[in-house]
């Protein structure tokens, strides 16, 4: 680039639609360290506040893949997806997705991301199982789908490392909540691995990014829109995070509820929408309907094929498969675990999801700045969900804790972001919207 990039982000600041050659350049030059990370965060409260059409949010996503390697699966003859949530709360949908689809013989490479702020991380569940890596190389990637059907690895540095450190900068500066911005981050990295179906799982409500179902499909719509200047199958799913998806909000936590998912012995919305989302993905790669799909997946959850499917993902990632099998024997526990009463007679009306993912990562389970450590044992489990009769003093759920003082502070927490009416309430759908 030979323009000076303080030109490009004062006409990002006075409303001007860039040059998509300048604003590539712009990224690769950040990317290079050639730009500050000052005038970076300039640029991307600039595009916050005043948008980039699809021109700039194609050149931003094109500049961010071609910053690092790409993944082909060229040896790969099965076809082959790749599931994105957009981030959520008792998310643990990817922990039973990838091997319940695996087990209907499609092939799930996915690349997850750590927990931030509110929302929980797929690699920060993983890691609770003793000896798990996900830190992988590409050619183990490739490996893995091809012996194990399925793989949830780390991005590596080497993969869309312009999108790592923009993150990194966005988090730190206010700038993540911006449909392109969003956009453009997500599909960086789902175009830099080569799957023959991207399927978006795009969460709308109070423990998302995108707090109302239009938002979320605005964001559906411009990921599905940089996919096709690609030539990318994308599918998107709008889906409900008005409350926890499961119950679980913990590392080790959330494994052991997504045990007993893959061993068929728990229902519910996490379940739910595992099933749901297969059913689509073997409708779109194999054809027949989406209620086949989900009735093949229902059987891989009852027959023990898809538990399986992630025996053998844990212990090629040299996780210690016990975790798979008597979980509450290896994974960590936490010292204190108190017992969350009602409050209050009623019925659930709503839920700050986003508050009780917020006192979660508080114990310790998440992390409010990218790199801290974080804790597998501790977290919260609530139970009820939304249009569900809560009697007072009645458990709802447990706070799993270090010590009392933060146990008792987390479940005041939870009790202060329920909602509770006199009135019977309607539980919300599970899933809003298909874009398909
Ligand atoms: N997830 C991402 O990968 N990027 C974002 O900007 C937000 C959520």
């Amino acid at each position: 680039m030979n323009s000076d990039p303080r030109r490009i982000v004062a006409a990002k600041r006075d409303g001007h639609t860039l040059d998509p050659e300048e604003l590539a350049g712009f990224v690769r030059e950040y990317a290079d360290g050639e730009v500050s990370d000052a005038l970076a965060a300039a640029f991307l409260m600039a595009a916050l506040l005043n948008g980039l059409d699809d021109g700039e949010t194609l050149a931003l996503t094109r500049a961010m893949v071609a910053s690092g390697d790409t993944i082909a699966f060229d040896a790969i003859d099965r076809v082959t997806v790749d599931k994105h949530s957009t981030g959520g709360v008792a998310d643990g949908v990817t922990l039973v997705f990838a091997p319940l689809a695996a087990a209907l013989g499609l092939s799930v490479a996915k690349l997850s991301g750590r927990g931030l702020g509110h929302t929980g991380g797929t690699l920060d569940k993983l890691e609770a199982i003793p000896g798990l890596r996900t830190d992988l190389a590409p050619a183990e990637i490739e490996r893995q789908v091809a012996d194990v059907g399925c793989v949830v690895a780390a991005q590596s540095p080497s993969l869309v490392p312009a999108d790592g450190a923009l993150y990194a900068l966005r988090d730190a500066t206010a700038t993540v909540p911006s449909i392109p911005l969003i956009a453009a981050s997500v599909m960086a990295k789902k175009l830099a691995v080569r799957t023959d179906l991207i399927l978006l799982d795009v969460k709308s409500g109070s423990g998302a990014f995108m707090k109302t179902p239009a938002d979320a499909v605005a964001l559906a719509s411009a990921c599905r829109r940089l996919a096709e200047g690609w030539g990318r199958d994308t599918r998107a799913a709008v889906t409900d995070m008005s409350q926890p998806l499961g119950d679980a909000m913990g590392n080790a936590l959330d494994v052991i509820e997504a045990v007993e998912v893959l061993r068929g012995q728990r229902g519910g919305r996490l379940r739910d929408l595992s099933v749901w989302l297969v059913g689509r993905a073997a409708q779109a790669l194999t054809g027949g309907s989406h209620e086949e799909g989900m009735r093949r997946a229902a059987d891989a959850l009852s027959d023990g094929s898809a538990l399986d499917r992630f025996r053998a993902m844990v212990a090629a990632q040299g996780g210690d498969p016990r975790a798979v099998d008597d979980p509450l024997a290896v994974l960590p526990r936490a010292p204190v675990v108190i017992a969350i009463g009602s409050d209050r007679d009623g019925v659930l009306a709503a839920v700050d999801a986003e508050e009780i993912g917020s006192a979660s990562a508080g114990l310790g389970a998440g992390r409010m700045r990218k790199g801290e450590p974080i804790d597998p044992a501790v977290g919260i489990v609530m139970r009820p969900k939304i249009g569900d009769r809560l009697e007072a003093g009645a458990p709802i759920g447990e706070v799993h804790a270090r010590d009392r003082d933060s146990a008792d502070a987390a479940a005041a927490r939870v009790l202060g972001a329920l909602t509770v009416a006199d009135a019977a309430v309607e539980p919300p759908p599970l899933v809003h919207e298909w874009m398909g």
